[in-house]
């Protein structure tokens, strides 16, 4: 176990830290780590090159390239002994059988939720999102009928059109943004409890207790703190700013001072459950929100509202390909959905995704296409919603 100042003791051995961190002791005056610095300077990180790391994982990649990540057998123990206190908390025991539909192989997020809940005695049937078992889910439930499922909510809310199988317990939702209307249809369909969990690849850091009323987590695994994005000062607790994470718990590749993008607030008042650990609300993920033009920024809750709206319903995928050609950005949504099929109605209906976006599609610096299938790509990976960009 590392506390604070061994931890960063201990970074100094990589060649980024030492760059960042020498001679400075005060943990508050740490340079912030960058989105960018882990993007193109992974190896860097690294507190040991000699040792090799067991696991390399790469992000979502849900805002264009994807990050690499370096686990040693301890930081993986280690995360998923966070990721049981999760189970454990969300009522999950060793009675349990827990199918988790997860991308299994370049996520981290998969195998450590895995993990967590074999920690807990359950029994787990893990399933990986890209595999040919996806295709014969149904049948695998029907057979082990899980009392938990775990995965992400655009995977369940597919899923509800076909399930058929006896009601589960708890149902665990991770990887994007959980609606009120998600979580009441996936509720309803499944016949369980929601609990929501909030992580990221850099780090696993909480969960929904009964209560529902933000995420938990635990000083032992994670210092959470919350800036201004503009100044970088630290703000009042309960103010939303942009959460910045320090994990306590990878020594291979650590994370200290992470700028996460995500905007939301924390507060240290006890939870009605009982619990007297600090939580965590989360506004914004940073994750699903792309810069455009102009400093104007779209996000998947824009885009989702545009759905819930005018057609009532979210597609079941929209892959949205963002290049840039002589000052225009290009937008190019790939929508696959069952009853849309009139493009320009789709177009007119996304220049609405906001003020400022339909004011840059006026000045000609964005243009949009649309294309139409009706058929469900199968490597779902993450997210129902998803910008590729390809801006260089
Ligand atoms: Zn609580």
């Amino acid at each position: 176990m590392l506390d604070l100042k061994s931890l960063i003791k201990h970074s100094l051995n990589s060649k980024l830290y030492y760059e960042k961190f020498k001679g400075v002791s005060d943990f508050k005056k740490l340079p912030f780590l960058e989105h960018d610095e882990i993007l193109q300077r992974p190896l860097d990180l690294l507190t040991d090159k000699q040792n090799v790391a067991s696991k390399i994982y790469f992000s979502s990649g849900t805002t264009g390239k994807p990050k690499t990540f370096f686990f040693s057998i301890e930081d993986i123990e280690n995360i998923s002994d966070l990721c049981k206190r999760f189970s454990i908390l969300e009522g999950v025991n060793s009675s349990d059988r827990v199918l988790v539909v997860l991308p299994m192989a370049l996520w981290p997020v998969g195998e450590l939720t895995k993990l967590g809940h074999i920690k807990t005695g359950a029994t787990v049937i893990p399933v990986d999102l890209s595999s040919s078992a996806l295709k014969n889910v149904n049948s695998i439930i029907n057979i082990i009928k899980p009392t938990i499922i775990s995965s992400t909510p655009s995977v369940l809310m597919e899923y509800i059109k076909k399930y058929d199988a006896p009601h589960v317990r708890i149902i665990e939702t991770t990887g994007e943004k959980l609606t009120g209307g998600m979580r009441n249809k996936i509720e309803s369909a499944f016949g369980g409890v929601v609990y929501d969990a909030y992580g990221l690849s850099e780090a696993v850091i909480g969960v929904e207790c009964e209560v529902h009323d933000g995420y938990h987590y635990w000083g032992d695994y994670v210092i959470l703190e919350v800036i201004d994005p503009n100044t970088n000062e630290e703000i009042e607790e309960g103010e939303v700013g942009e959460i910045v994470v320090t994990c306590l718990k990878r020594k291979l590749m650590p994370i200290i001072r992470y700028k996460t993008g995500d905007l939301g607030r924390i507060t240290k008042q006890r939870c009605i459950c009982g619990l007297n650990t600090p939580r965590v609300f989360i506004e914004e993920r940073k994750e699903f929100s792309i810069q455009l033009s102009a400093g104007v920024s779209i996000t998947h809750s824009q885009i989702r509202k545009v759905f819930d709206n005018i057609f009532g319903e979210t597609p079941n995928s929209v892959e949205i390909l963002i290049s840039h050609k002589e000052g225009i950005d290009k937008l190019y949504f790939k929508i696959t959905c069952e009853t849309l099929n009139d493009d320009k109605y789709v177009i007119q209906a996304l220049q609405n995704i906001s003020i400022d976006f339909l004011d840059l599609i006026r000045l000609n610096l964005i243009e949009i296409e649309v294309s139409l299938a009706k058929s469900m790509k199968e490597d779902i990976h993450g997210s129902a919603i998803k910008f590729i960009d390809l801006r260089t």
